[in-house]
């Protein structure tokens, strides 16, 4: 018997000495009432703490920017000696940094329980530590129940430019079994409030399979966001997790969950009257009008690097993974104490970058250029690992043209199987 060679699917590595221009996130954990589905790292509203969590972060902001400073000037020296060409020994690897950035994201939590001007000091931290580009995108979450137009106004004046509204359900009902605070027509209002108050890019987060709701109820939501012209809209799916106090709160009311098959037409359906309405799906979960993408959150999908800031929040930047302390008060007191708030940092292998790079970029539609993964991580994924995806592609679930593989949307319902073969 002949033992077929292992092939070698490594080619050389040319990189680009060019720093990414960074994604800063800011988490702000506070919420007016904790939602039964919720896992997010979050807590209730505490004024006191926020005034300190404030503080705290604008210190770490202008910690981190003194540190990719420092940094920066490290890897230009470095990378002078190098005539610019990185690779995995490249001395300067460990160093490269970047203090450019083009999108602030406020994410929770509710960040619009902060104040106006408490968000402007934020930004102001960011603008005084990074380098950050004028056409910035500036996107502030917000609960429906937390605005009015004057509130949207100021942050708009803050420099807020982008809102991420949580609608989750135009059906009352559906949004009282999720423990929402708000109602449709609240949310309806705050669309309304937020294009009075100047917002020309707004998104509204809406979550399918919910406890009771069937295809038509969903389908009513998806049309009543449509009515409503939002730029961008993001569509997830309940996932109900062991501990949710939504798992009780449905045993105890015995509402269900519709079967898989009809959570699979939901996010179809819903996908195709996106489509119909204008909205072009360019990842898993999202869609939106033309040149109305999430600039931040396509960082996250284009094995882009950025820097968080706050409790739990995470970053990633020159191959290392970093985590914040995920308690809001222990954040608090290690950055008056001078203490970092980092508790984990992993340096990836580039086997786990390449992992990454696969998973995240096959959440886009327009999936991954191999070419462009072979350059830069010196591997030919199809060599790799294409005999774990043929059976996909037979299947229907993947596509490859070219040097470009992505999943077709009935295949984005298998996203997890498919992404198994890159483990
Ligand atoms: S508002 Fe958002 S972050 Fe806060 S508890 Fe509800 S789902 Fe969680």
């Amino acid at each position: 018997m002949t033992v077929a060679p292992i092939p070698d699917c490594r080619s050389p590595i040319t990189r680009s000495p060019d720093p990414p221009i960074l994604g800063l996130y800011v988490h702000v954990p506070f919420c007016s009432a904790i939602c039964n589905y919720c896992n997010f790292n979050r807590g209730l509203f505490d004024a006191d703490l926020k005034t300190r969590y404030v503080d705290a972060l604008v210190a770490e902001i202008q910690q981190a920017g003194l540190t990719a400073s420092a940094r920066a000037t490290a890897v230009k020296k470095a990378c002078a000696t190098r005539d610019g060409v990185c690779d995995e020994t490249c001395v300067a690897q460990p160093f490269r940094a970047a203090v450019a950035a083009d999108t602030i994201f406020f994410g929770g939590g509710t960040p619009s329980l902060l104040e106006p001007d408490e968000i402007a000091r934020i930004i102001a931290a960011c603008d005084a530590s990074f380098d950050i580009a004028a056409d910035r995108e500036v996107t502030l979450e917000a609960n429906p129940e937390t605005v009015t137009e004057a509130r949207l106004a100021a942050f708009r004046s803050a420099g807020i430019n982008r809102l991420s509204f949580g609608v989750q359900s135009f059906r009352d009902e559906e949004l009282r079994r999720l423990s929402r605070l708000h109602s449709a027509d609240r949310a309806r209002a705050a669309l309304a409030e937020a294009r009075a108050a100047g917002f020309d890019n707004v998104s509204l987060d809406l979550m399918m399979w919910l406890p009771e709701q069937r295809v038509t109820e969903w389908l009513a939501s998806v049309d009543a966001a449509i009515a409503l012209a939002p730029e961008h809209l993001s569509l997830y799916l309940l996932e109900v997790y062991p501990n949710a106090p939504l798992k009780e709160d449905m045993a105890r009311a015995r509402w269900s969950q519709a079967p898989d098959d009809d959570a699979a037409a939901m996010y179809l359906t819903a996908m195709d009257r996106l489509e119909a309405a204008g909205y072009r799906q360019y990842e898993i979960s999202n869609v939106a009008t033309p040149g109305r993408q999430s600039r931040h959150n396509l960082k996250y999908w284009t094995d882009g690097e950025w820097l968080g800031f706050g409790c739990g929040a995470h970053s990633t930047g020159c191959g290392v993974r970093w985590k914040n302390v995920s308690s809001t008060q222990e954040y608090v007191d290690r950055i008056a104490r001078g203490q970092t708030v980092i508790v984990d940092e992993h340096r990836m292998t580039s086997d786990e970058r390449l992992g990454d790079a696969l998973f995240t970029g096959l959440r886009l539609a327009d999936g991954i250029d191999l070419a462009a993964i072979d350059a830069r991580y010196g591997v030919d994924v199809w060599c790799r690992y294409g005999a774990g995806l043929e059976p996909f592609l037979e299947q229907g679930c993947l596509r490859r043209e070219g040097s470009r593989l992505w999943l077709t949307r009935p295949g984005m319902l298998l996203a997890h199987e498919v992404m198994t073969v890159f483990v």
